[in-house]
This record gives structure tokens, C-alpha cells and sequence, in this order.
């Protein structure tokens, strides 16, 4: 950027010291600042034929002042003028409020324009804007910018203006002309021009284009940028695995892997392989299969003499896997042992003790796995499970754990590609995009609350049958103190109801870990029959006689998590069903249970979960390390970001990228991101 466009704002006519400090709170900190401030809306200010203006409407019209106006006072300072304005052939009146000094400055014969809603019944306009003299010169379409007070849009406007008259020609462009070209986008200084001054909606929207995709392929290159970069920096170590014990493991698994897991485990295999560092992002449908593909990946790095980590968001889940992976690795001689931070005193110590030596081949555990106080021989790889629940800082202390292991994440909470672009635009993405055969498709059905009576007489057959039933119960998460209030009540309710009949569990986060694991497992072994829970158990849980999943007040949670709940049922070879209670008020809701209903499909849950939640509601509350785009909207531009994210990983392929002057500006974007210093992301 020049000099001239990193002027402060107070070189323009009309902003001092304080204005320039509240336009500071806005974010325009100089000249340039305030170019690139784009509105966000335009106001149709053409002049209008006013039979053609419906009652209520806003318009804006032209006209000759017709006779003196008059002033009404009344009340303390309170007054209202009337002007009588002839428009074309019409007599209408115009009123204004308080304003009665306009009265010294109007005159018959007077052409003003006014801007107001037309009252059709009384043929008034109520002013809210006037301008003497006829507007023909102006613009048709005024722009609305976001303001904070004291600065007012009107204000804003007089300031860009002014800023682009004297300075617009210091406006230089940031992406090179091929690219211009190609997506036939406008140049940079005429794109701004055209936001702040349009002379259609078509011509901004025209203009927008291109600060949405300057916006995407500036992002993108960033993360480009730091993927190559991780990439060099980490001539990391090939894990030559021995393909034929992998062989012979795979084939003594208990089932057929699906070509989709087939698939994800030559993507996994061959990273393992390179001297690359594997940064991966594995996505796959609640039971697809994602534990084989993590236990054959372990495997094969434990081959090579390197150790692996599994790590997930809870204990439960921990020891679960910990059960699967024993069981599938049975008839090899690795060795698994399980940390979480019920392991303590002597045998934790043991533990990281034979960790340290090598003697433990893959370790599965919690966050406690990246403790400072525990080190691995020889750590290989790390696997994450259900990744985005982890913080942002567990992954940053994970890739400083020494020897920058080759690293999986695992989600089943299918992510929008536009979202897993961003969030995870890093990294490499496989998808099991199919589901073991022979599954049966769960059966999902919506009720109202009051149809709780014919549910639980269903829930009471399908318990009869020797099997088992979840109850969820939402989370409130405005108040702590409530947070298993709800579970509370529903476990007393039913209690009554099955009294006698059936073993009932209650599990919620307020729990110790100890007793959440031991009614776990009771539900595990069927000594509980139907388990009442917060969502405690949404993630990974695995009880194949469980059949029925209903969710209380079901309205309350996301479509995403909603399919996470029902894959906790469909695990064997009996038909289930999940029920969503729910009474949504808003359209929104009861489309959300609509769609339930309609697709088993984790995919199209989540993009219709992302339109209809938005880009920020859709990784929940915590962290989501979603970037904040200025003129890009995530969803909606969904198809410029695909595009700017293939750019971007060309362009910084290229040769010229690094030298010309035209990429100048990206590299310095670049450069000051920390992009190239690996500082970036995290
Ligand atoms: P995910 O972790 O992806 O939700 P899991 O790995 O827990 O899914 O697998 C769900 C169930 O499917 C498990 O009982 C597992 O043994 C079984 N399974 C996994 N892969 C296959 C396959 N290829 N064919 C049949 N069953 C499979
Ligand atoms: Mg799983």
C-alpha cells in the first residue's frame, strides 16, 4: 500500500481528532481502511412513478414545491412541517417532524427530492431525507454501510466520497491480471468504485464478486502456504511398514473391508510411507468403520517399530476403543495399554515407565495422553478420534510432542466440504463415503410430547424383546445448574412408569468418571435396560442391543448432533428406531425434524445443517476456529471458495509466485500472516 492511502483519516474535510478515533473503533484506521469499507446493502433512490408505489412502500421522488409550507407546533418543541409538492401530475403532501427551519428554506417554484414512506390513502410521503434542487445528477442506489455510533452512514458517506476523489487513484490492485481475466472480475480500484458508487444492485453485485474471491484466495493461500511449508519443513520419517503382516492382519479381521475403507487405508498407508508429514482429516458416517481403518493404520506403523496414539474426548469412549482394538489386534503381539486419568499413583508411573522404554506399542487415552510428563520411545502416529472436540491448543501441544508424528484426525460429524476447506483447509481429507453391508436403515419417526404414552408403550415391546433403549435429554447450556435437571426428570418419570419392570440408568456430565463408566458398562452388559442420559453418550458409544434412541425435546439440538444421537442405535443386526420428541415452534425447527425423518445420510444432514444453523452455529459453542470473512459468506459463496482454494494451491506451486511483482502483494500478505514462518494456524 502507498503512502498516501496509509494517510489518517484526519487529512479528509470534516474528521477531526474524535472522529477519527471513532472510526478507529470501526476498523478504519486510515484512507485505505475506508476505501476498502464496503456496504453491506443499497438503498433504491431512483425516482419512482407514484402510481406505481404501493401504501407503506419507501420511495423516493422529485417534485415542485407548490405553495408556502406550513408549520404545526405542538407540545414542548415538537412541530411538523407540511410541504405541498406537485409530482408530475400529482399533488401530494410531504410532512416532516421537527424540522421546521426548512420552512426558511423553501420556497415556491422549488424543486426538492425527498425520500420518505408513501402513505397511499393519505397521498403523504413522511419525509425522512430531503435534498433541494433536482438529483438528477446522483446516484440512483446509496450505499448502507455498518456504523457505530456516533458515525452515521451519512457521515460515512461524505468521508468516502472524499476519500476516493482525492485518493482513488492510489488504489492498487492485489491480484494478478490472468486471474482478472479469467473470472472476468474488475479491477481492484474500479470493483471499489463500484461498491461505493453503483449504478444498478447488478453492477455491485458484479463487483462484490471479486472481494469475495480476493478474500477466499487470500485465506487459502495462507493455508496453502503453511501446508507446503509443514510439508518441507518435515522431512519427517518414512514408515516402511511390513505389508505382508498388514496383509495377514486385515484378512484376519472379522469382516470384509468396504472399498471405501479400502480406499482410506491406502490413502493413510501411502502417507505413512513418505517422508511427508501426514496431516489428515478422516471423516466417515457414524458407523462406517473408522475404528478398523485406526486400528490397521496402528498396526502398520507398530510394524516399523514406531509407536502410536489413539486419543479421544472421553473415558468412556477411551476404554471402548481400547476393548476394540485388544480384541482386533488379539492375535497379533502388539501391545495396547489404556491411560486416561483415572490411572494414577504406581501404575501410571509403570506405565509411562515401559511408554518410555517401548515396551507399549499403542496407547490409548483422553487428553492425558499429552501430559508433559509423558513421552514415547518412538512416537509414529497419532490418531485422534472425533477431533473437533478437541481445543485448539491440545492439537497445537500435540504437533510440538517431539518428533512430529504423522497425525490422523478422525470425525464422524460429516463436515461440509466448504466448511472442512476452511477450517481444515490444511490439511488432507479422506471420506468413507459408504456403509458396511447389510446394515438395516434406522427408522426415524417425529412425535409431539404428547404422544410420550404410545412411545413408551413401544419402548416398553421393544425391552420385552430383550432389547435395550436410550433416552436423550438436551443439554440447557445457558445454565449449568440445569444442565441435567432435564434427565433428572425424565429418569424419575420413568422410573414410575417401568417400576418394577425394567432396570433404568441416569447418567449425566455431573457424574465422577468412575460411576459414568460403571453405568456404561452396565448398559454395556445389559443390566440396565433403558439408560436416560445428557449427551454425554453421544460420542462413539458402542452397544449393539440397543435399539431405540429417543431424543427429548429433540428441537434443541442440531441436525448434526441429532445424527450423531441416532447412529448410537443400528449397531447389530436388529431393526431400530429413533423417535424425535419435539414441539419446534419456528418453521426452521420442525424443518430440521422433517429432515431427520427423511435421510439416514450424514452428508446431506450436515450441508442442510450448515444452511440452515450458519457457518458459526455449526461446530457448536466452543472453539471452531472458523475464520471471519468481511465480504465472503461461507455458505452462499460456497462455490468461489472451491474455486479460490484450487487457485491458490496452483499458485503457490508456481515459480513466478515467488519472484514477480505481480504476486508482490500476496507474498507480503503472506509474509505479515506468519503463513511462512510456520507461526500460522493454532
Ligand atoms: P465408526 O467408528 O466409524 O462409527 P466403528 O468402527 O465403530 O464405526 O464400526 C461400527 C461397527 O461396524 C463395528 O461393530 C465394526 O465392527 C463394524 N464394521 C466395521 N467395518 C466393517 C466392515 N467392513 N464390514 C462389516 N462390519 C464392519
Ligand atoms: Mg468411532
Amino acid at each position: 500500500m502507498t503512502k498516501s492511502l496509509e494517510l489518517p483519516t484526519t487529512v479528509l474535510k470534516g474528521v477531526g481528532e474524535e472522529t477519527a478515533e471513532n472510526l478507529m473503533a470501526m476498523g478504519i484506521n486510515n484512507i485505505g481502511d475506508l476505501l476498502q469499507y464496503l456496504p453491506f446493502r443499497y438503498e433504491d433512490v431512483r425516482l419512482r412513478d407514484l402510481a406505481e408505489v404501493s401504501h407503506d412502500e419507501k420511495i423516493t421522488v422529485e417534485g415542485k414545491v407548490h405553495s408556502e409550507p406550513t408549520v404545526m407546533y405542538y407540545g414542548r418543541k415538537k412541530n411538523r412541517i407540511t410541504i405541498h409538492l406537485l409530482v408530475e401530475r400529482y399533488l401530494i403532501k410531504v410532512t416532516f417532524f421537527n424540522r421546521a427551519y426548512l420552512k426558511g428554506q423553501l420556497s415556491p417554484q422549488d424543486i426538492i427530492t425527498v425520500t420518505g414512506k408513501w402513505d397511499k390513502h393519505r397521498q403523504t410521503i413522511t419525509g425522512q431525507d430531503i435534498k433541494i434542487g433536482s438529483q438528477t445528477e446522483t446516484a440512483d442506489f446509496e450505499p448502507v454501510y455498518p456504523v457505530k455510533s456516533p458515525i452515521t452512514v451519512k457521515a460515512l458517506r461524505r468521508f468516502i466520497v472524499q476519500a476516493f476523489n482525492e485518493y482513488g487513484d492510489e488504489i492498487e490492485e492485489t491480484l494478478p491480471a490472468h486471474i482478472l481475466k479469467k473470472y472476468k472480475l474488475p479491477g481492484r480500484k474500479e470493483a471499489l468504485r463500484v461498491m461505493h458508487f453503483p449504478h444498478s444492485p447488478d453492477e455491485a453485485k458484479q463487483a462484490r464478486r471479486r472481494f469475495v474471491y480476493e478474500e477466499f484466495l487470500y485465506f487459502q493461500l495462507k493455508m496453502q502456504a503453511f501446508r507446503k511449508l509443514e510439508r518441507e519443513q518435515s522431512k519427517g520419517v518414512a514408515l516402511h511398514y511390513d505389508l505382508e503382516k498388514l496383509k495377514t492382519f486385515i484378512a484376519s479381521l472379522p469382516f470384509q473391508l468396504t472399498n471405501a475403507q479400502k480406499k482410506v487405508v491406502n490413502e493413510i498407508c501411502s502417507d505413512l510411507k513418505s517422508p511427508i508429514k501426514m496431516n489428515r482429516l478422516l471423516q466417515g458416517d457414524v458407523g462406517s468403520g473408522k475404528t478398523a481403518v485406526a486400528a490397521i493404520s496402528l498396526y502398520a506403523c507398530v510394524t516399523t517399530g514406531y509407536q502410536g496414539a489413539l486419543m479421544v474426548p472421553t473415558e468412556i469412549l477411551a476404554e471402548q476403543h481400547f476393548q476394540s482394538l485388544t480384541s482386533l489386534l488379539a492375535e497379533t503381539d502388539v501391545k495396547i495399554e489404556l491411560l486416561t486419568s483415572s490411572v494414577k499413583g504406581k501404575k501410571r508411573k509403570d506405565l509411562l515407565e515401559r511408554l518410555k522404554q517401548g515396551e507399549i506399542h499403542i496407547l490409548i487415552g483422553t487428553h492425558a495422553l499429552i501430559q508433559h510428563d509423558v513421552n514415547f520411545h518412538k512416537l509414529g502416529l497419532v490418531i485422534t478420534d472425533e477431533q473437533h472436540r478437541f481445543g485448539v491448543e491440545q492439537r497445537r501441544i500435540l504437533r510440538e510432542k517431539g518428533e512430529r508424528p504423522d497425525v490422523l484426525f478422525m470425525t464422524a460429524t460429516p463436515i461440509p466440504r466448504t466448511l472442512a476447506i476452511t477450517v481444515f483447509g490444511e490439511m488432507d481429507v479422506s471420506i468413507i463415503d459408504e456403509m458396511p453391508s447389510g446394515r438395516k436403515t434406522i427408522e426415524t419417526h417425529w412425535a409431539k410430547h404428547n404422544m410420550l404414552d404410545r412411545i413408551l408403550d413401544f419402548v416398553e415391546k421393544e425391552l420385552k424383546k430383550g432389547r435395550q433403549a436410550y433416552i436423550i435429554c438436551p443439554l440447557i447450556e445457558e445454565s449449568d445448574k440445569l444442565d441435567f435437571q432435564n434427565a433428572i426428570d425424565v429418569y424419575d418419570l420413568l422410573s414410575n412408569y417401568f417400576h418394577g419392570k425394567f432396570k433404568i440408568g441416569l447418567m449425566h456430565g455431573r457424574l465422577p468418571a468412575s460411576e459414568k463408566e460403571e453405568i456404561m458398562r452396565d448398559f454395556s452388559d445389559n443390566k440396565i435396560q433403558l439408560l436416560v442420559s445428557t449427551t454425554v453418550v453421544e460420542v462413539g458409544v458402542n452397544v449393539p442391543n440397543a435399539t431405540v434412541m429417543i431424543v427429548y425435546d429433540a428441537e434443541r439440538f442440531g441436525l448434526s448432533q441429532l445424527h450423531q444421537l441416532r447412529g448410537r442405535v443400528g449397531r447389530g443386526s436388529e431393526q431400530s428406531y429413533c423417535i424425535l420428541l419435539a414441539d419446534p415452534k419456528t418453521e426452521v425447527g420442525k424443518e430440521r425434524m422433517r429432515i431427520m425423518t427423511e435421510t439416514n445420510d450424514g452428508f446431506v444432514l450436515s450441508e442442510r445443517d450448515l444452511e440452515l444453523r450458519g457457518p458459526g452455529d455449526f461446530f457448536g459453542k466452543k472453539q471452531s476456529g472458523l475464520p471471519e470473512f468481511k465480504v465472503a459468506d461461507m455458505v452462499h459463496d460456497y462455490r468461489a471458495l472451491e474455486t479460490a482454494r484450487n487457485d491458490a494451491i496452483k499458485l503457490i506451486e508456481l515459480k513466478e509466485f515467488w519472484s514477480s511483482d505481480e504476486y508482490a502483494p500476496m507474498r507480503k500478505y503472506l509474509e505479515e500472516s506468519g503463513a511462512l514462518s510456520g507461526e500460522k494456524l493454532d
